[in-house]
């Protein structure tokens, strides 16, 4: 792949409209995130929405809450709990699993009843409260399994932000794919451009994976790619640590011929040193790509984690 025939594409997320710099707030206040709005790639293209100001309540207006209630959740006011918020926010959520269809992440605002990703306090029926996924964020997240979200706190944290960017920028490419019309030979091509970053993460998805794609045919695509992007997407979102040692071993067991001694402990101390963080992965990729054999083999020349055109999407490859 060539950087110079790149076009980058536009690739839109989804973000809390208060952390986009709205003042939406209950009091009328903004929540502008530094991160969401300048550490995102320049291709990303944030789509604000404010769930409650959406729903008709206004700014400034009466704070809510979830709460239990006979096994359900519900958004309620806390001064007014007259005021049952539930339905407007399950239609809306409704709605916007519609119009945000094409939406590849989706950055929301922590603690929030309505936006948290997971941690808006839930007021038990015995009075204890629990951390929660906001109303808006579970509904919408049920209706879009596959859409990667993240809170500012998580942004703001490098790594998280990388793993972030990353899920986004794969969800949208599977989606280039599934658009054009997805056939076993297009399941097949995505899997070889990206098992090798699913094998970074997850060795058993990407064997499982590796199975699932070799005995797909077009007769049963749809349901085989459904459950293909849904294993895909949940590997690599439950990824703690990226094994690049586990990538190379593999590749270099598929060179044609065997390397020099000379050759043999280079690549190896490569990999020390990358283990280490004395080189990165651009030269770690290079160091690879050097030896003999190694450009040729195949699937190497549309490997996303070998050929990183988009790596100014995203800086993804600490350990
Ligand atoms: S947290 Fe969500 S509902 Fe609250 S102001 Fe921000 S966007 Fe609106």
């Amino acid at each position: 792949m060539n950087d110079a025939h790149h076009v980058e594409p536009v690739i839109r997320i989804g973000a809390s409209a208060c952390l986009a710099g709205e003042r939406v707030r209950y009091d009328g206040t903004d929540r502008r995130d530094r991160h969401l709005l300048e550490e995102l790639p320049g291709c990303f293209e944030r789509v604000p929405v404010c769930p409650e100001t959406a729903i008709g309540l206004g700014v400034p207006r009466a704070p809510i809450r979830l709460q239990r209630e006979a096994g359900q959740i519900r958004l309620r006011g806390i001064d007014e709990p007259a005021a049952d918020h539930t339905g407007a926010m399950l239609n809306l959520a409704d709605h916007m699993a519609r119009t945000l269809s094409d939406v590849c992440g989706f950055v929301f605002k922590a603690r929030s009843p309505s936006c948290a990703v997971d941690d808006a306090l839930l007021l038990q029926d015995d009075g204890s409260e629990v951390r929660h996924a906001g109303l808006f964020n579970q509904a919408l997240r049920q209706r879009l399994p596959l859409l990667p979200v993240i809170d500012e706190n998580g942004l703001a944290d490098q790594t998280s932000r990388e793993r972030f960017i990353e899920r986004v920028v794969l969800l949208y490419r599977w989606r280039q794919v599934s658009d054009a019309g997805m056939n076993a030979a297009r399941l097949q091509a995505f899997h070889c451009a990206h098992r090798h970053r699913l094998l970074a993460y997850d060795e058993y998805s990407c064997l499982m994976l590796d199975d699932l794609v070799a005995q797909t045919g077009d007769d049963d695509i749809a349901a085989q790619a459904g459950i293909y992007i849904g294993r895909f997407m949940a590997a690599l979102e439950g990824a703690t640590k990226c094994d690049h040692a586990r990538v190379f071993r593999e590749l270099l067991a598929a060179l044609p011929g065997t390397l020099t001694p000379q050759q043999d402990i280079g690549i190896r101390r490569s990999l020390a040193a990358l283990a280490a963080g004395e080189i990165d992965m651009d030269e770690m990729r290079a160091r690879f790509l050097a030896l003999p054999g190694a450009a040729a083999l195949p699937g190497v020349q549309r490997s996303f984690y070998l050929y990183p055109y988009l790596r100014d999407f995203v800086e993804r490859d600490r350990p």
